[in-house]
């Protein structure tokens, strides 16, 4: 047990915060995973707390004799990763905040990493997901956002504020839906699991939630068909748009919306087969995370077992 190497992982979303214990094979250690919510509703002081109070969950849990090897954190963005902070687009409250800062008070003198919730499942997809064994890698996350993160050539692509791989932003033709961002056709617009229930509530559906459309989409009804095929589409586009400019090789997505049908990923890959004269972009392999829904966790300890990737 005392020669197990642990990292300390921090996941902090819009509508969660997470934090558990992860060891170097990337198995997050059976009651050691906690969870707090977050969403738009709340005070500063409140995801403060929220995030202090998952981390010392996951601290009471540290076997005793063993010595955490870090801890990693990975946080939706838009980050400033030198500073340490976060400014998430669904989490008004937090613009600019030290959130780094605030997980490093509570494991004084221990190696903190800080990145992007979407590099972080790019790596943990690379480490023991669905991406091992390729070394240009994209992870994605469809959920009630759509994000991600890219590997080149084995290296974590960062850029200089940390913010590489906001897949969610890619613009695809066809679409004129708002975003968040101020951008008008960002893919997260579009085919993030709300929006695209919003857009079947539209066309008639009076269902309410991701759920609801998967069991309209399972029972045969039509809007619930076409919505699914729209956000394939969509979601298809930004994939090959990005495998255009980088040259990727596997993309793996998770979160809940991604399990809306299987159907989802043939939509996905008719859209990028569109792209027929590039034998570069259809190549792509588009697969369903090998995750589970601890993905985000495994890859912020990624950032202290897999510490290399992103140096
Ligand atoms: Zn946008």
């Amino acid at each position: 047990m005392t020669d197990r190497t642990l990292a300390l992982a921090v996941d902090f979303g819009g509508t969660k915060v997470e934090a558990g214990l992860v060891d170097s094979d990337g198995v997050v250690l059976e009651g050691t995973r906690f969870r707090n919510p977050t969403g738009g509703a709340s005070t500063s002081e409140q995801l403060a707390e929220a995030v202090r109070g998952v981390v010392r969950s996951a601290l009471a849990t540290v076997p005793a004799g063993v010595t955490l090897a870090g801890a990693g954190i990975g946080s939706a963005g838009p980050i400033d990763v030198d500073n340490g902070l976060v400014s998430p687009l669904n989490l008004p409250v937090w613009r600019g905040f030290a959130l780094r800062e605030l997980v490093q008070a509570e494991v004084p003198g221990l190696h903190v990493e800080f990145r992007m919730d979407g590099l972080c499942i790019a790596l943990a997809e690379h480490w023991v997901g669905a991406g091992r064994g390729y070394d240009n890698v994209m992870g994605m996350i469809v959920s009630t956002g759509i994000g991600g993160g890219v590997i080149l050539q084995g290296r974590a692509v960062q850029g200089p504020t940390g913010n590489a791989g906001h897949i969610g932003h890619v613009e695809v033709g066809g679409f004129d839906d708002t975003c968040n961002c101020g951008g008008v056709g960002c893919v997260e617009g579009i085919a993030s699991g709300p929006k695209t229930v919003a857009w079947a509530q539209r066309q008639g559906f009076t269902g309410s939630t991701g759920e609801d459309l998967a069991a309209a989409y399972a029972a045969g009804d039509p809007i619930a068909a076409a919505a699914v095929e729209r956000s394939g589409r969509a979601i298809g586009q930004a994939i090959a748009s990005a495998t255009a400019l980088d040259d990727i090789e596997l993309v793996a997505i998770g979160g809940g919306f991604s399990r809306v049908t299987p159907d989802l990923f043939d939509h996905i890959r008719l859209a990028i087969a569109k792209r027929a004269q590039f034998g570069f972009v259809t190549k792509v392999i588009v697969v369903p995370s090998a995750l589970s829904d601890a993905g985000p966790l495994i890859g912020a300890a990624a950032l202290i077992h897999r510490n290399e990737l992103v140096r």
